[in-house]
């Protein structure tokens, strides 16, 4: 049957449709495919903005018969507004005609599939009994990162830091309301981290908002925040100490400050990186190997965890009824 519609879904259905612990596992299998090949992929584009701060990015990819590309417009200053700090559209495509299948809201996603992949390489990467979390920042990732780790460990604790007191406070009552766990907004990120075996910075500083000689033994770190060659959330002790782990090499080569920085100061080379977290998946590298190795997971960001997400959304969307179907266009004009 020729149908030329496609389905809009905004930012209630997608947090319908994409629950954490099933992204976690989308993520897996995108990121398995990605090392094994099955993935085309360019770095993403960015075009900074008069400001020097704000950009627009798009990131398209092709993971299978999947094909996407989410648009996106990152305004950090956000965090002071109603504004989410990342706003726009994952489009997905149909590989038989072309189609556009689907218009999906980009900041839930991004919001999600970011945890759940974090969620991913903490159950590859943490201790098996870790119970201690802090999380540095307290944005949108941090509410989804708090979600994506009660799924994988059995967390009794966590501990937020952030700049503002106010918003570290609302996190905090958040998350004794959602998860029922003991909370403790704290003044300083090295109180935050001490003893914590998860640590999940997701800040947009610029600048090391963690220190290594704060990290304990055993503790595994998910680096979350900077995404640009010239910013870390991490100091180079930090790095140096840890094995290190990343979402794609070509990525982290060209936009991991978190690995560049320390690399331009001679403290590490790229052997320094241990493998990709799909490499972790497909069991073709090694992950951990003791209870008081520190691992360190890069999170960067990649268009194949988009277009898996909306692969899944779409397909949840056709079984529940959910989102709206408009006609855009698309078909040859009657002669
Ligand atoms: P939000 O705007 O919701 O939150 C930003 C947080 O960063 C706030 O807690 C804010 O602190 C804190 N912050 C801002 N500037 C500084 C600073 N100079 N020092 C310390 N803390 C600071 O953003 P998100 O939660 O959506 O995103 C967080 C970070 O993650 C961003 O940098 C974003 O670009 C990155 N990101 C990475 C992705 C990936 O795939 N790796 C995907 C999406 C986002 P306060 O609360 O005190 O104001």
């Amino acid at each position: 049957m020729t149908d030329a519609r496609t389905l809009i879904v905004p930012h209630a259905d997608v947090e319908q449709l994409l629950p954490m612990p099933a992204c976690i596992d989308v993520m897996a299998d995108a990121l398995a495919a990605t090392a094994r090949g099955d993935a085309l992929l360019p770095l993403r584009q960015v075009l900074r903005l008069h400001s020097g701060r704000d950009a627009f990015a798009v990131m398209p990819a092709i993971l299978g018969s999947a094909i996407g590309a989410k648009v996106i417009a990152v305004f950090p200053g956000n965090d002071a507004t109603p504004y989410e700090s990342h706003m726009g559209v994952i489009l997905y495509f149909d590989d038989t005609h072309g189609r556009l299948l689907a218009i999906i809201d980009a900041s839930s996603v991004t919001a999600i599939r970011t945890a759940a992949v974090s969620g991913l390489a903490t159950r590859l990467l943490a201790v098996p009994n870790a119970s201690r979390l802090a999380i540095l920042g307290a944005g949108v990732q941090a509410m989804t990162h708090l979600e994506a780790m009660m799924a994988v460990r059995p967390i009794r604790e966590l501990r937020i830091w952030s700049r503002g007191e106010a918003r570290r406070d609302q996190l905090a009552a958040w998350g004794r309301t959602r998860f029922g766990i003991d909370i403790v907004p704290c003044d300083s990120a090295e109180e935050a981290v001490r003893d914590a075996q998860v640590i999940c910075t997701v800040t947009a500083s610029r600048d090391p908002v963690l220190h290594g000689r704060w990290v304990a033994p055993g503790a595994h770190i998910n680096a979350v925040g900077a995404s640009i060659a010239s910013a870390r959330e991490l100091d180079t002790e930090a790095v140096v100490q840890a094995r290190l782990y990343v979402d794609r090499r070509e990525s982290a080569m060209h936009e991991a400050g978190d690995f560049l920085i320390p690399r331009a100061e001679e403290a590490i080379d790229n052997s320094h990186i241990v493998g990709e977290l799909g490499e972790l998946v497909l069991c073709s590298v090694a992950g951990r190997s003791d209870d008081r190795e520190r691992t360190i997971f890069k999170s960067l960001g990649l268009a194949v965890e988009d277009v898996a997400s909306a692969r899944f959304i779409y397909q949840q969307a056709l079984a529940t009824g959910a989102g709206t179907w408009l006609e855009l266009g698309g078909l040859r004009p009657a002669t």
